[in-house]
This record gives C-alpha cells, structure tokens and sequence, in this order.
C-alpha cells in the first residue's frame, strides 16, 4: 500500500462508495461509516453523462453498468401543451464516440450494489452498517471519530473525515455547522413500472424522454437493462419532507398533469404506486472542506435534479478528491485545499444550470412557446453542444 492518509467516509451512498473505491485504485484504505443497517434497493432512475460513465468505467465497472442499465439512444424533449417533440438530442454511437464513454439510465438501487460488490472485494476498503457518528474532533494532526457501530462504541483516528451522507448531512449540519437542507418549493414524483406495462408502440424503451410543461415537467426512461421503466414527474409544490419513500396519492399527482396530453395521462395513471420526495438542496454557504473534514456529493450541493447531475457531480467530486489525497509531496490540508479549489467553480455553474432549468422547463404561455422556438432554433447540435462544459469533462491525469 502507499504512503497515502487514512479516511473515514460517512455514508455509504454514491458519493462514499465511488470515494472509497477511488481511494482503494490509489492504495488508500477508507472506513466507511454507514447509518443505513442494510443497504436496500431504495430509490428509482439515476442519469449517468459520460463525465460520471468515465469515471466508473476508470474503476472497472464499465461492464457492470452496462448489464444493470440502459444506453439511451436519445433524449426527446417534448412539449406538452402542444403535445409534441421539440428536438431530439442524439446519444447513440457518434455521441459515445465523441466521449468515450456513453449516457446511461440506471436505478440508483442497481449502481449501489455495483459499487457496493466492488468494494467488498477490496481489501483496504471496511464498510460499517449501522454506525451512528456520535462525535468528531478535528486536531491538528489527525480527526478522531467516536462512532456507535452496531451497538458497540468504537473511535477511529484518521487522517481526514469526509462528510458523504447526502443532502441532510449530519457532518455538514452538526460537525461543521454549516446549516441544514434548503427545501426548494418542489416536489419530485416517481414511480416504477414493468415494461410490459406500458402501451404498445412509441419509443419509451429507447430514449429518456423529457416533457416540458407548466409548472411541471416530466421525464422517462428505462431501467434494469431494459426490464423496467422509471417516470419522475416535478411540480411545483408546497410539501417538505425528509423521507425518500413517501407514498404519495395518484389522484393527486393526475390533478397536476390534468391539462397534458392524453397519453401522458395515460402513462400516469399506470403505476399502483407513486412515492414523492420534497426536492431540496444543500446551503449555498456549505464549505468544501474546513480542517482535516471534507464534503463531497449531495452532503456539499445537493441540488435540483433539472439537469440530471446530482449523481454525476458524486462521482466526480470522489475522483477528484482521491486523486488529490493521493499526492503525498504535500500536507493533507494543501491535498484537501486542493480538492476543493478544483470543484468548487466547476460545481457552482452546474448548480446555477439546474436552477436555471428549474424555471425553464416549467414556463407557460407565451414564454414557453419562446423557449421552445429557441430549442427548435439551435437544433440538437447546438444543443448538446452547451451541454459539453459538463459532458466532456476528464479528471486530470
Ligand atoms: C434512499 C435514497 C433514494 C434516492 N433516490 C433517488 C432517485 O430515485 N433519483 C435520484 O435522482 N436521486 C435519488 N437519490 C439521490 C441520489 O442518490 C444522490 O443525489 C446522488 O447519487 C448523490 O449521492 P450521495 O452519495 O452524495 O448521497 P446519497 O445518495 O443521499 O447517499 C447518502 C448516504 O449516506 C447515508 N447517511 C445519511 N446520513 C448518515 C449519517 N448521519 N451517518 C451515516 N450515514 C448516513 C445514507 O443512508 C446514504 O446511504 C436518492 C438518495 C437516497 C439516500
């Protein structure tokens, strides 16, 4: 093993896990500290760009992603007070080739057990279920971690603590002090179904399909290597929960869709159940790193999914920071600087992008028949073309 730091990862989520098999490439050993007792399937559809495919694809799980998800041959963006496509953004093999590395839908429950069978075949990787943090102390020469790990009190001292634990972070929150969960006024809506569930024709086991309407919009896209069919419908909305699996009232979400076209509606109406989740986000004061405790993913810019980044931007942030702490010419605070000196600008565009979204995608009227004669304008070219700052991004060498 190399000279590299020792680290405590809370949270076993996307971020935690890809960090930790980031580290284990570069010969770091990492004690992940999950809450979660089991790691269950929760969740539905994650999008991965080719930024994040890369990435896991440098850590060997190419093969695997493949045999879990689906490679998107586009992304058809449809109106839905018209009922009809905008423009349609090509992610087939010039696209892929382009990038070298493709676009893939996924359930978020498939990629975790991917990383998850990854990391149990790591030597310097110990993960830990059921670890509640009780207190963490931030010294000078190292970070001291006093956890209850299955019923039994344990402390580990490393080298650096980073805060992996998702957008209502413990570490950020109540370590850092650095504020808690900023609800957005949104919820999301999502629901999986077999794809023999849904209507004869039309091209819902192919593309991800994003519906762009008045205070909602809608996207779709299969899952589980083709098996499955995953919808996520945003409206604008009131509700605040913390919980990811609220079942949610059909009858209610239909109300919202009620002036969109009928087959729309029909796809709505096919789930037996509908769970919902209050979109927040993380404080825009979140600090990247302060002492020998870093942030990273959702627990650091939990963000608005309206640019399918959230996951991506995980897996990003955990390449980078292994790559950073594995530099030993220098004292772990520079490693940690350094991290947070490389994401901190790049992941602030990609937060204002996905407000932005927010308020573009759920336009109404006159406005929305603006933006859609724009997208019709520009054409998919220039269209994925502004979509490349982050699509074509490589971490350094
Ligand atoms: C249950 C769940 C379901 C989700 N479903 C979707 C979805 O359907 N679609 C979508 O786009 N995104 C979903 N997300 C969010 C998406 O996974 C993240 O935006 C993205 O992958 C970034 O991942 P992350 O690892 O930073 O955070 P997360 O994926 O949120 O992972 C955080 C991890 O930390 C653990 N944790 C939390 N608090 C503590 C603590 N105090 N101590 C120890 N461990 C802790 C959590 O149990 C979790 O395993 C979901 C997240 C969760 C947790």
């Amino acid at each position: 093993m190399s000279e590299g730091p020792t680290v405590v990862i809370v949270g076993a989520g996307i971020a935690g896990l890809a960090l930790a098999l980031a580290l284990a490439e570069r010969g770091i050993a990492s004690h992940l500290l999950e809450r979660a007792t089991r790691l269950e399937e929760v969740g539905a559809g994650l999008q991965l760009s080719p930024n994040a495919t890369r990435v896991l694809a440098g850590l060997g799980l190419g093969p695997g992603l493949d045999a879990v998800g689906v490679r998107p041959a586009a992304i058809a963006i449809r109106d839905a007070a018209a009922g009809r496509e905008i423009v349609r953004l090509p992610l087939g093999p010039a696209f892929e080739a382009a990038h070298g590395a493709p676009y893939v839908v996924v359930h978020r429950g498939d990629l975790q057990a991917l990383l998850l069978d990854a990391v149990a075949r790591r030597p310097e990787i110990t993960l830990s279920l059921g670890a509640v943090v009780d207190r963490v102390e931030d010294g000078a020469d190292a970070v001291a971690v006093e956890a209850t790990i299955a019923g039994a009190r344990r402390r580990l001292v490393a080298d650096v603590l980073v805060g992996a634990d998702g957008v209502w972070s413990r570490v950020r929150g109540d370590v850092l002090r650095a504020g808690g969960a900023v609800y957005s006024g949104r919820t999301a809506w999502r629901a999986t179904l077999p794809v023999e569930a849904l209507p004869a024709g039309g091209d819902f086991g192919s593309v991800t399909g994003l519906w762009l309407g008045a205070k909602a919009h809608l996207v779709h896209y299969p899952i589980r290597a083709g098996r499955a069919f995953n919808i996520v419908a945003a409206v604008d909305d009131t509700w605040a929960d913390e919980r990811w699996n609220v079942v949610g009232d059909r009858d209610d979400l239909i109300r919202h869709f009620a002036d969109w076209p009928a087959d729309v509606r029909r796809l709505l109406e096919l789930p037996e159940t509908w769970r919902k989740w209050a979109l927040c986000a993380a404080p825009p004061t979140a600090p990247w790193v302060r002492g020998r405790i870093a942030l990273i993913g959702d627990a650091q810019h939990g963000m608005l999914p309206f640019v399918a980044q959230g996951g991506a931007m995980a897996i990003e942030d955990a390449a980078v920071l292994a790559r950073r702490l594995a530099d030993t010419g220098a004292p772990v605070a520079d490693r940690l600087a350094a991290y947070a000196d490389d994401r901190r600008r790049r992941v602030a565009d990609v937060v204002a992008t996905a407000r932005r979204n927010a308020t573009v995608y759920h336009l109404a009227g006159l406005p929305a028949l603006a933006r859609n004669a724009a997208m019709r304008l520009m054409g998919p070219k220039r269209l994925l073309g502004g979509m490349e700052w982050i699509y074509g991004w490589r971490d350094a060498a």
